[in-house]
């Protein structure tokens, strides 16, 4: 475990979804040991309208069942201009979606805390920013290291922090139950993953049972297709899912 004494600010960024949840126990956990519970923050970068509805209720309920502070922001453009701008949807290679929509706000959120309870400090501010990514989700993330640390900015320190990593989904699912705060329903409807509900990245079943449970935003998505004239995976256009969606019971 890493010396958290040494962050001013510990932000848990959390979708809500199980790896977060995992994280979550985990270093409220650790914080707690640490006397540093109080700079701890659950922050969600909200969607709004792409993401699952009720998550946002969720991440406040998983951050106030440890005490912890909860911070949610948004951009001002959504995901979903920001494709329509763009002209095509994200991919592995090009996840747009996250630097745009999710390390930004968080980045701005930063700045805030600059700005705000830690504008006094006299030199950069050490933030810790906690991701609940694993290994085994992808090989791009099986990559990525544990912890990281960048300077880019003079005014902040912002090092990067995987701690569960290497766990397994079993891990997860089982400290996510030993809570005892309820999953989100999603997860009980048949989804592997949360987020957005309908992402360029899911599984083809996922996409599928994602249309089925939102109807109206997998249309939104077919138009939106339709208008930038790309389709959402490369061999699956969403009217191919749709439709998918429809002959499934
Ligand atoms: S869930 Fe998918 S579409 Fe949404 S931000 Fe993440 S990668 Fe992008």
């Amino acid at each position: 475990m890493i010396d958290l004494t040494r962050y001013d600010a510990i932000l848990v960024q959390s979708s809500a979804g199980k790896d977060s949840a995992a994280q979550l126990d985990v270093i409220a956990h650790a914080a707690h040991a640490a006397g540093v519970l109080d700079r701890v923050t659950v922050f969600h970068a909200e969607l709004p309208g792409v993401e699952w509805p009720g998550v946002v209720d969720l991440a406040a309920t998983q951050a106030h069942h440890y005490g912890l502070r909860f911070a949610v922001r948004r951009q001002f453009r959504g995901l979903l201009d920001l494709i329509h701008q763009r002209g095509y949807f994200p991919a592995a290679h090009a996840r747009f979606c996250t630097a745009d929509q999710k390390r930004a706000v968080a980045g701005k959120y930063v700045t805030e805390l600059l700005r705000g309870e830690f504008r006094h400090l006299d030199r950069p501010l050490r933030v810790l920013s906690a991701l609940g990514l694993r290994a085994a989700e992808s090989p791009t993330r099986a990559r990525r290291p544990r912890l990281r640390t960048s300077t880019r900015n003079r005014a902040r320190e912002v090092t990067e922090w995987l701690p569960i990593h290497d766990w397994t989904i079993d891990q997860v699912w089982n400290t996510v139950n030993a809570t005892g705060i309820p999953r989100h329903w999603a997860y009980t409807a048949g989804m592997s993953r949360l987020s957005c509900s309908i992402c360029p990245l899911a599984s083809r079943r996922d996409l599928v049972l994602a249309c089925q449970l939102r109807p109206q935003l997998a249309r939104q998505y077919a138009a939106l297709e339709d208008a930038i004239g790309h389709r959402i995976q490369n061999r699956t256009s969403m009217h191919q899912l749709i439709a998918q969606a429809a002959e499934r019971p």
